[in-house]
């Protein structure tokens, strides 16, 4: 349930309400909007009468949330959430790029890679230390040593880090070197792991089980802000479908679908969500057109020799030719590219 509060409600009116709700054995999320304030009331206490909500001063309305998600929902909180991210205010105008190679190999690489997508114009860099991999005999990532090879490629360059978590014990340590925490598609159920990201108050961003549905993906988004974490970003990475002719079915659907129902930022993975770097450009740019606040791009400057995903993995020159074109189109579908330095 939701309590909408007058434009006009006072600090004590909203104050009394939050009181009552609390009296009833309930927890209280705030959305503080443009407009109005509105108080989630989340928990299992004894049920509420909503009429006697209503009557109280400077509530304009109480209404149920029609989904089983609640904070993460567009009702709870009708503004878009602005995550900031090296300057760009994610969800808002400004396109996010997060590009980087699937794993972090070595030093150079990492190194080599940051710098050329820093050139293109990225706003933060990704790379896997924890790899979840489909085979255990596959490269499962270098960790701990991952982490400070991105955090040398962060004092060179100055993007931010965005790299997955795949293990609750392992938050902290992640969080010393993450900006933002990626959960990936085989763990966006792991619910011990979603209440670890949401303790730690670091940004997450959460990427769709590639058998979950949209509802499903906002459900373990919930899971994040029910700690009181509400920097988290959604991101679409495919999933699978009866077609073989790509690695997974990009759900291009999905972005317009979450913007409705969520206030959350929505990044774009076209990377997964083709498995193939051929149709990588087509698809982001189709992602933009649909309304993804931002895309995460697996780039590598020797993908034949990556040890993860180099199928799908663009070289920086032609990463550097899709950034141009999403620049091109960020306009004319109502959205821009951060002007920065270049230089840091
Ligand atoms: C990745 O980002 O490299 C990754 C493993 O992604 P996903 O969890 O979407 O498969
Ligand atoms: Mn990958």
């Amino acid at each position: 349930m939701i309590v909408v509060m007058d434009a006009k409600a006072s600090a004590r009116d909203i104050s009394d309400v939050i009181a009552r709700i609390r009296a009833m054995g309930f927890d209280v999320h705030l959305s503080e909007g443009k407009e109005r304030t509105i108080i989630g009331v989340i928990g299992r206490g004894r049920p509420i009468d909503r009429e006697q909500i209503g009557l109280m001063s400077g509530v304009q309305n109480v209404m149920p949330v029609s989904h089983p998600y609640k904070i993460a929902s567009r009702e709870y909180h009708p503004d878009d959430t602005l995550i900031p991210l090296n300057g760009v205010q994610v969800g808002g105008p400004d396109l996010a790029i997060v590009a980087g190679p699937c794993s972090v190999e070595d030093r150079t690489q990492i190194i080599e890679i940051a710098h050329a997508v820093r050139e293109a114009g990225a706003t933060a860099l990704r790379g896997g230390a924890f790899k979840p991999r489909s085979s255990p005999y596959s490269f499962q990532g270098l960790g701990e040593e991952g982490l400070k090879y991105l955090a040398d490629a962060r004092a060179e360059t100055g993007l931010p880090i965005v790299t997955e978590v795949m293990d609750p014990q392992a938050v902290p340590l992640v969080c010393q070197y993450a900006d933002v925490l990626q959960i990936g598609a085989r763990n966006m159920q792991n619910y011990t792991l979603l209440h670890a990201v949401g303790e730690s108050q670091h940004p997450v961003l959460l990427k769709r089980g590639m058998s979950s549905t949209i509802e499903e993906l906002l459900m373990s988004a919930e899971y994040i802000l029910s700690h009181g974490n509400m920097r988290v970003m959604l991101c679409e990475r495919g999933i699978r479908t009866f077609e073989t002719a790509t690695r997974n079915t990009f759900d291009i659907n999905a972005i317009p679908v979450l913007k409705q129902a969520s206030h959350l930022p929505v990044i774009a993975d076209p990377s997964h969500g083709t498995g193939k770097w051929e149709y990588v450009e087509s698809v982001s740019l189709a992602a933009i057109a649909a309304g993804a606040d931002g895309l995460i791009l697996e780039v590598h400057h020797d993908p034949e020799n990556a040890q993860s995903d180099g199928r799908q993995s663009l070289k920086p020159e032609k990463f550097a030719a899709l950034v141009e074109k999403a620049r091109q189109l960020a306009p004319i579908v109502g959205r821009q590219f951060p002007v920065r330095e270049t230089v840091r």
